[in-house]
């Protein structure tokens, strides 16, 4: 099935879908959505690698299939650890996010257990939950499984690894006998495939290989900016991936020196390894890398040869080496393990052949990015902060002698306030950065959200640096005039009284229609084809929209 509008789905969960921006359903969704959408939808076994979209695979038809006239637990979701838990259910969440009646519990240890239990007992018709967690609560009967209709066991092999085959059993002790079971893992080990023999009833088994991740579970990326901007593009990627533990390869070294003088001035904890090192401080920084002190090892390939690291998150490529081997080298060093791992080419205009000559040597597809933008960041920043803040231990015993002092002290601001200032605390840092960050892509490479490449045209507008606007403020300005389509912008050329901009193409139109009546603070906004100036258009002042300036 090639569209989600084709599966049946509710209309507010297509609402959600369209919302996160997921175009068509991943392989995992198309093969087990509508199957899951039946009536008497039975057991199911689905294999398929991380990164390949289960979670919507069994969310969105589950979220379906919810009775929302009553607050009864229909669907239980059990994760491995407290992280993937909370992923799931916030995943959950934003499926389900027009569905208004419908409540999802996070249930996870290392988290106020009370706080969990109000929640139960508030009625949440979904639980995603740890396995530890949630045993104590059914072992103090603060939770009920008795009505539960699917029983979803997410990353099964990982829940098997980490030793709670007895809490599942315990779990399923609990459960009805005739819900469904759905069992989904990257691996089938032999303790998966026992519990599945021992639990689910003539399961329905679906396998699913990606074409972008494959067997080594590396996925390509591709940023594609000026030679200049290398560093800047560089830095939006490390501040995108908070939890980052990888390695920049660079080609020489003094570039692998430069760009880590670069990284630690601007306090990442980064550090080179290159020949020109003495053996000792080579050693040095493996054994910091190694024990995670330090989480960018900006290197030679020479000088990485001797390190043997199998967990890495990321390969960064600051600059592509000569052979399309030895990028399959650098990458190889990520996605170890049966685990994800990105591998990132930060690339100019004139690696395009390179970067075909590498796809043909990996036998995968490189995926043309765009380089994020500064809310993305601050977005991604955020929420990792909020997800660790979630799952920080609270060490009572330590704390308690200063609780006094601190209520005392925060006695005047409200809740709100206080999470405000604890959050701004870690973010205004990023916040400030990203002001005004810029446009790092290369136009020429912008390519629209299907991966092929945008036809823009070109507009002239008549606003300039006299009204003070900065090439960001412009992009924000179309994005607000055309009422938040997120147009791709391309080429932005900003004069005294006026400027030029380029926009994909397929919303000319809506541009050109969208400043009827609109006023930049006092200035009525004339945006035309840059190569066809036309007047003489009627002027209607009915319906004033007027935009400010955002600072
Ligand atoms: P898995 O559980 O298989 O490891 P996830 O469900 O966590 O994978 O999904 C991996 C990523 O893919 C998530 O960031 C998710 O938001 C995204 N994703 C899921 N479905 C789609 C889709 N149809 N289109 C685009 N992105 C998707
Ligand atoms: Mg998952």
């Amino acid at each position: 099935m090639n569209s989600f509008d084709e599966m049946n789905l509710l209309p507010d969960l297509l609402k959600a879908i369209k919302d996160l921006e997921f175009e068509k359903p991943m392989p995992v969704q198309a093969a087990v959505i509508p199957h899951l959408l039946k009536d008497d939808s039975g057991d199911m076994i689905v294999l398929a690698q991380t990164g390949t979209g289960k979670t919507a695979a069994y969310g969105l038809p589950l979220l379906q299939k919810i009775n929302t006239n009553n607050r009864k637990t229909q669907l239980l979701i059990l994760c491995p650890t407290r992280e993937l838990c909370i992923q799931v259910a916030d995943d959950i969440t934003s499926y389900g996010i027009y569905m208004k009646k419908v409540k999802v519990a996070a249930i996870f240890g290392g988290a106020s257990i009370e706080r969990q239990i109000k929640i139960l007992q508030s009625g949440a018709q979904v639980i995603c939950a740890t396995p530890g967690r949630l045993l104590d609560l059914l072992r103090r009967k603060e939770t009920d499984l008795s009505t539960i209709t699917n029983l979803v066991l997410d990353e099964a092999d990982e829940m098997l690894k980490m030793g709670f085959r007895e809490e599942l059993e315990a779990i399923m002790s609990e459960t009805p006998l005739e819900k469904n079971i759905l069992l989904f893992s990257a691996t089938m080990p032999d303790d998966v495939w026992q519990i599945s023999k021992r639990y689910l009833k003539k399961p329905l088994e679906i396998t699913i290989g990606e074409k972008n991740i494959g067997a080594d579970g590396i996925i390509h990326h591709c940023y594609m900016v000026q030679a200049k901007d290398r560093y800047l593009a560089l830095k939006r990627i490390v501040d995108y991936y908070p939890d980052i533990y990888g390695i920049v390869f660079c080609r020489t070294k003094k570039e692998t020196q430069e760009v880590a003088d670069h990284l630690m001035r601007d306090e990442y904890d980064a550090e080179p390894l290159h020949g020109d090192l003495s053996q000792a401080q080579r050693e040095h920084v493996m054994q910091k890398f190694r024990n995670k002190h330090l989480s960018l090892l900006v290197a030679t390939d020479v000088a990485a040869r001797g390190l043997d690291v199998d967990d890495l998150t990321h390969i960064i490529n600051y600059n592509l080496p000569d052979e399309a081997e030895i990028y399959t080298h650098r990458s190889g060093r990520t996605g170890r393990a049966g685990k994800k791992g990105i591998s990132i080419i930060i690339s100019i205009f004139k690696d395009k052949k390179k970067i075909s000559e590498i796809e043909r040597n990996i036998k995968k597809s490189i995926e043309i990015k765009k380089i994020f933008t500064g809310r993305e960041i601050c977005e991604r920043q955020l929420f990792s902060m909020i997800d660790k803040m979630i799952t920080t231990e609270i060490n009572e015993k330590e704390i308690n002698p200063f609780l006094d002092i601190i209520y005392k002290k925060l006695e005047w601001f409200e809740r709100d306030e206080v999470i405000k200032k604890f959050v701004s605390i870690q973010f205004n840092r990023f916040l400030e950065y990203y002001k005004n960050a810029p446009d790092l892509n290369v136009s020429e490479y912008n390519r629209d959200k299907k991966g092929g490449a945008v036809k823009y045209s070109r507009f002239f507008i008549n606003l300039g640096t006299i009204d003070k606007i900065t090439p960001p403020e412009l992009i924000g300005l179309i994005n607000d005039l055309t009422e938040k389509k997120h147009i791709t912008i391309g080429k932005i050329d900003i004069k005294r009284n006026f400027s030029f901009f380029e926009a994909d193409h397929k919303y000319r139109d809506d541009i050109l229609n969208s400043i009827e009546d609109a006023y930049f603070e006092d200035r009525k906004i004339v945006i035309e084809l840059s190569n066809e100036r036309q007047h003489g258009k009627v002027e209607k002042d009915s319906k004033r929209r007027t935009f400010h300036r955002k600072r």
